[in-house]
């Protein structure tokens, strides 16, 4: 059958729309553009916000069978999922976590190519120089060499432009708006972050406490205040498959004195696994040493938030200090108890007797705070189960947290071509990638690296299969024209 020339609005239409800026939508770009597609990113942030959350990043969890460049040692595939499983309690989709897993192991070679550069991990960096591959120079220069290459290979990209709607036929994109500008395009993928920046959403999502406050006010935001939510909010009205809870995010402590926005990873407190943790009354709520930082660190936000006043104290001694990354700004220091209690605003006598009775409960055991080691409590609850020495070395210091949101998990069902679902049909030609569909592997829990797995995983699938849908509906057109 003889094909029909193009028009003139066919020739400008792009192949592949992205919609988000960020790590995902950056590979799934190239990938699309490697393809021979005609690409168009549309970023809601200005040139100099661009990246959303994962300009912040630092590093990506990888499989790996043998020791590699940065890579000490061997991290399987059964390991990574038997990893992924525990923090998640079996909340994931074991084949997209599988799937992810192993693109895990074939990526970096591409990433290299496309600007981004590895580093070992740096020491105090959470146990990772086996698992974790660490960009050089972090998230900002990845971000950076995605976009220098997603130029260079051709791909229109356009900032400042927040996509408000989609239009859609039957699970079908057919168009983007950006106010009242129409953007129709071939195919789409959807790489615009979950709703962590929109405050309002996640107001409604914790909703009001026993004690009648509204938690979500007291958290601050760890990365980029674009991710509001807009277009998960339009797909889930427009009928689309999602999963997960609204409460469900990755969530660490942060000090309280971070920004609403964009702290970054230097306002996370990392000495919790080293000391205790009391809330405003002085008194301790969970196991500081329940496990790895890595694998627990991402809890922490969560239980503060649980916590009267949404706040916690971090406390450590002069045992710990060097043995954690510094955060950006300095804790109370004290040479007593009584004074850092009167520094940091918690009741005296309370906080005191925590500490002794923590203090009485320590066991002696051989402190390796690279292993699961022996130091344990007895007969204190609750325990702290490794890493449990006295605080009983001055100075000690203080280090006020509240809760801060990383990313949300609740998202769009995906396949595993990492198209949307409708109705339990996948989309022809609509996909996603990233946060917005992270829930699929992440139902609760994280584990360090794994939020760029994911997006480097289903960016790239995303990417590839969009520009194969276009090509598609090219033909599809020519054919029935
Ligand atoms: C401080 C911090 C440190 C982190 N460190 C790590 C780490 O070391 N390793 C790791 O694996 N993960 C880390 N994460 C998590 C990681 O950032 C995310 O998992 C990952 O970046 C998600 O990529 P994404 O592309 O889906 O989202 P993002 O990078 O957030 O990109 C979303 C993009 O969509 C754009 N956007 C939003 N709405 C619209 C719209 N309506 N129209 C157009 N554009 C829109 C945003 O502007 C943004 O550019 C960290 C996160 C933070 C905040």
């Amino acid at each position: 059958m003889p094909n029909t020339p193009m028009t003139a609005a066919d020739a400008q239409m792009p192949d592949v729309l992205v919609i988000g800026g960020g790590n995902a939508a950056l590979c799934a770009a190239l990938m699309a553009r490697e393809a021979g597609a005609s690409v168009l990113l549309l970023e809601a942030a200005p040139r100099e916000w661009r990246g959303g959350n994962s300009q912040h990043t630092r590093n990506l969890r990888c499989m790996h069978e043998a020791p590699q460049d940065v890579l000490t040692d061997a991290y399987p595939e059964e390991e990574f999922w038997l990893d992924l499983l525990k923090v998640t309690g079996g909340r994931t989709n074991e084949q997209l976590a599988r799937l992810a897993i192993r693109e895990s192991s074939r990526c970096r070679d591409w990433m290299r190519k496309h600007g981004v550069n590895f580093q070992p991990s740096l020491s105090g960096t959470l146990h990772l120089s086996r698992t974790n591959a660490f960009f050089m120079g972090g998230g900002k220069a990845l971000v950076n060499g995605y976009y220098r290459s997603a130029e260079a290979l051709g791909v229109q990209i356009r900032y400042e432009a927040p996509v408000d709607r989609l239009e859609l036929a039957d699970g079908r994109f057919i168009a983007a708006w950006v106010g009242t500008e129409r953007i129709p395009a071939r195919a789409c993928v959807l790489a615009c972050g979950g709703f962590e920046s929109n405050r309002e959403w996640l107001r409604e999502a914790w909703g009001r406490n026993a004690a009648g406050e509204w938690p979500a006010d007291n958290f601050a935001i760890r990365g980029t205040r674009f991710n509001m939510g807009v277009m998960l909010r339009h797909l889930i009205d427009s009928g689309a498959d999602t999963l997960g809870d609204p409460t469900q995010a990755h969530m660490v402590a942060v000090d309280a004195r971070a920004p609403l926005y964009d702290g970054g990873i230097c306002t996370r407190i990392d000495c919790v696994s080293l000391g205790i943790v009391v809330n405003k009354l002085g008194q301790r709520f969970y196991d500081e040493g329940e496990d790895f930082w890595p694998k627990r660190y991402a809890i922490w936000g969560r239980l503060v938030a649980q916590q009267p006043g949404q706040v916690g104290y971090s406390i450590i001694d002069a045992k710990a200090v060097g043995r954690f990354m510094p955060p950006v700004f300095q804790g109370a220091r004290a040479n007593t108890l009584e004074e850092l209690a009167r520094q940091l605003g918690l009741p005296e006598p309370g906080f005191v007797s925590t500490v002794r009775d923590y203090n009485a409960a320590c066991r002696p055991g051989t402190f390796d705070h690279t292993v699961l080691d022996n130091c344990v409590t007895q007969e204190l609850t609750p325990p702290k189960t490794h890493w449990a020495r006295p605080i009983d070395t001055p100075p000690f210091y203080g280090y006020a947290l509240k809760p801060g949101v990383t990313f949300t998990y609740l998202g769009l069902t995906i396949n595993e071509q990492a198209a949307v679902h409708f109705g339990g049909h996948p989309s022809t030609n609509l996909f996603a990638a990233g946060e917005i569909m992270a829930g699929n592997v992440l139902g609760q829990g994280y584990t360090a690296g794994v939020g760029m797995t994911i997006g480097t995983a289903f960016g790239r699938i995303a990417g590839t299969q969009a520009a194969a849908a276009a090509h598609r509906n090219q033909g599809v057109r020519h054919a029935s024209a």
